[in-house]
């Protein structure tokens, strides 16, 4: 079964999410674990993630269909010693509250060269965040999310992703998340049925497919090859309706978090209504 859902506030408390996934119709959802635009935030209170248990729980949402999402200020690779340190510290206390919410992923953008080291360097120091982040923790997926490429942000090229993932001591907690829009941003073609079955594809030999674990739904305001990320609502940009069709018939895209971070949110429910009668 696919399940479609989008980035829910937890405006109030994290145990808000799930209300409201189920009031637009939502199988799956993303959310924040905590203010995304601070370094530090109040540890979750006992109440808080008991009550986001319970409601999970009431109303079907399993720790598959969940997919959190960290804060921007993280970047893994950054080319300063004490930048980075602050970075991997608020990533490490990002798993710790997936952790206590019974979560089992948590999707980031990777990180950028901020143009003062190389690529490769870059790429080296995010692997090296992750196995550090993993070793202390448990149970936990990081889940590295494609990008458009914008600036100095790394992950937009499958060989990225690739070259991270090889990084990895424990393979069986990394994991990718495409986002459709960063991914056409980055100058994959998503735009005819040919064009996506020839993007999957390539994605499967290089990243491969048994690492995704979710896909962010999102057209884009922006031409192929654009580098610039900017996402649009479902067939309302340069995508147009066709991947999402093809998503939606792929059991390759079943049994994983398929994620809108469409504009306006307004009309989320009548986008789930749209994507699930594709299937
Ligand atoms: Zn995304
Ligand atoms: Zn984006």
């Amino acid at each position: 079964m696919h399940h479609v859902g989008a980035h829910v506030s937890i405006a109030g408390g994290v145990e808000n999410a799930p209300l409201n996934a189920r009031e637009i119709g939502a199988r799956a959802f993303a959310m924040f674990t905590r203010n995304q635009r601070q370094w530090h935030s109040k540890p979750l209170s006992p109440s808080s993630i008991e009550q986001f248990k319970q409601n999970c729980d009431q109303w079907g949402y399993d720790a598959g269909t969940i997919l959190p999402h960290d804060s921007y200020l993280i970047n893994l690779g950054h080319p300063d010693r004490d930048a980075l340190e602050k970075s991997r510290a608020g990533f490490l206390e990002e798993m710790r509250r997936c952790e206590q919410l019974g979560l089992t992923m948590l999707n980031f953008h990777p990180g950028s060269h901020l143009t003062k080291t190389t690529p490769e360097a870059c790429l080296a120091t995010i692997s090296e965040s992750i196995n550090r982040t993993l070793d202390q923790t448990r149970g936990v997926t990081a889940v590295i999310e494609n990008t458009a490429g914008q600036g100095s942000n790394l992950g937009f090229r499958f060989e990225h992703l690739a070259a991270m993932i090889d990084a990895i001591e424990d393979k069986s907690r990394i994991g990718v998340c495409l986002d459709t829009c960063h991914a056409f941003a980055a100058g994959y073609d998503l735009k005819t049925l040919k064009a996506c079955r020839e993007t999957f594809s390539l994605f499967d030999r290089v990243v491969g497919f048994r690492y995704l674990r979710g896909m962010h739904l999102n057209d884009s305001k922006k031409p192929l090859d654009s580098r610039v990320d900017r996402h649009a609502s479902i067939g309302k940009g340069e995508l147009g309706l066709k991947v999402f069709q093809y998503i939606m018939q792929d059991a390759r895209f079943a049994d994983m978090p398929l994620i809108l971070e469409t504009t306006d949110s307004s009309i989320w429910k009548e986008e789930i209504e749209l994507l699930y009668s594709f299937a």
